[in-house]
């Protein structure tokens, strides 16, 4: 460990959290002539220690020195730390700075951001944008909760334009960014135990994504969803407005059209394919395809480069994954559906009938009302997997079928299997975090996968 405590009159960045963003942070603050101090209350992995000391960059795990803490200029905290963490609230309350990784990354480069939030489609839509932009030939960097750390490309590996995932968490401390493309896709209810369970506090940190705006900028958004329409009638913005819809409506920069073709309106050009072309399926990815085409397409990027991105994508692990079909029954791995209104989606986009669905994992405070009608629809049985079905059982009792509960994903599978017949889909979309029995969702995902293949 090093921590050597010598400044040397710099001013003096404490970053909280060894993880990508941290270190990044670190880094850039390194770079930029900040006397550098990072400290991780957890483990931090060892590729990012290694990066730390090849940097001589001082640091502590396991614990936080506090006083080093508190006498920090400003500190760059990591989106994972709730503001409610003792050492937080001391920094807020003496009134020392504490911004994300990407607000200060922000004040170090010119480049273009392209921004993308909303409660589901952030990483899908993220990574489309990136293929096209990259397809196009582009110079762009991949940053935000997925790909690299921000802080470490603006730094290390410039780029022209980034394409910037942003959680709730990580709009949370962002004050001067400018994002010069935001897409708001959706906002449903997801983390409120982070927002005291008042749905305005997340509608209000998801709405700071256009913060700064001004007129140079665009604002992407899903016209029709109830939360974002109303929250626009409170708030106002200079940036040029696109929303994108289903159905056109007045204004509605992106939309079908009456020949199925997605229509992509832009001031001074137009983009016409046929819906069918799209390489992602349903409804959600309908918008998430809209959203990436109207990013690239305010970039100028060629329209048939757009058309041959849109088409050829090939997906995101976790995300209605087809994973085999095994005696005749196709397996979908939805494993990052851990919300009902994902799940609603992959349901959305599922045959209309013979569905078993593997539901279940540690509940955020699920409403499965959302899904019952779906449900009732296309679903013959629920199989539920986790350590506390009993929300599941309950809530659905009589409304479908068969429903079964289990407790690992052993006897999951094996129910599926007894429950499937050829020319049914098991879907694994399961409203729910995965922390019960996995370590991640990925986890979850993964070991789903490698069983669904060991049936063949
Ligand atoms: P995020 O990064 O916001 O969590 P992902 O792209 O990882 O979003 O997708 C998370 C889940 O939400 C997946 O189950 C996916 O199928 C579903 N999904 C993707 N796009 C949307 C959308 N626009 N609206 C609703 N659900 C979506």
């Amino acid at each position: 460990m090093n921590t050597d405590n010598g400044t040397s009159g710099r001013k003096r960045l404490v970053v909280l959290g060894g993880g990508e963003s941290g270190v990044g942070a670190a880094i850039l603050g390194l770079d930029k002539g900040w006397d550098v101090f990072l400290s991780d209350s957890g483990t931090i992995p060892q590729r990012y220690k290694e990066m730390l000391d090849a940097e001589h960059i001082q640091w502590e795990e396991g614990h936080h020195t506090e006083d080093r803490i508190l006498a920090a200029d400003e500190v760059v905290k990591s989106p994972g730390i709730p503001p409610t963490a003792p050492i937080v609230a001391r920094l807020m309350a003496q009134g020392t700075p504490v911004i994300s990784e990407i607000e200060f990354a922000g004040r170090y480069t010119t480049s273009k951001m392209v921004c993308i939030t909303g409660s589901n489609g952030k990483t899908t839509t993220t990574l489309l944008i990136y293929h096209i932009l990259r397809q196009a030939g582009l110079n762009v960097g991949l940053a935000g909760n997925v790909g690299r750390s921000l802080a470490l490309q603006v730094s290390r590996q410039p780029h022209d334009v980034y394409v910037v995932e942003l959680s709730s968490f990580q709009l949370e401390n962002m004050y001067d960014f400018r994002a010069n493309i935001a897409v708001l896709l959706n906002i449903t209810p997801d983390h409120l135990d982070r927002y005291d369970h008042r749905m305005q506090n997340y509608i209000n940190a998801k709405f700071r994504i256009i913060r700064n705006q001004t007129a140079e900028d665009a604002f992407i958004f899903w016209q029709d969803d109830p939360v974002i329409a109303a929250q626009l009638e409170q708030v106002t913005t200079e940036a040029r407005m696109l929303p994108f819809a289903e159905n056109r409506e007045e204004n509605t920069a992106a939309y079908i059209d009456a020949e199925n073709r997605l229509v992509i309106d832009t001031p001074g050009s137009t983009l016409r394919m046929p819906r069918a072309d799209l390489a992602l399926n349903g409804l959600h990815n309908l918008y998430n395809s809209m959203a990436a085409g109207l990013s690239a397409c305010l970039l100028d990027v060629r329209r048939d480069d757009i058309r041959r991105a849109l088409s050829d994508f090939e997906g995101v692990e976790h995300r209605l994954e087809y994973v085999a079909t095994i005696d005749g029954v196709r397996y979908i791995n939805d494993s990052k559906a851990t919300n009902v209104n994902s799940c609603w989606y992959a349901l959305e986009s599922m045959p209309s009938q013979g569905v078993v669905l593997i539901l279940g994992g540690k509940d955020k405070g699920n409403d499965y009302t959302e899904i019952e009608p779906l449900v009732r629809q296309k679903v013959k049985a629920i199989v539920a997997m986790g350590k506390d079905n009993s929300k599941i059982m309950e809530f659905f009792e009589g409304k479908v079928p068969q429903l079964v509960s289990t407790g690992s994903l052993d006897d999951a599978i094996a129910a599926c299997v007894s429950l499937s017949a050829e020319g049914d889909t098991v879907l694994l979309s399961p409203c729910c975090a995965s922390f019960d029995l996995f370590r991640s969702y990925e986890d979850r995902g993964e070991q789903f996968k490698q069983r669904v293949n060991n049936l063949k």
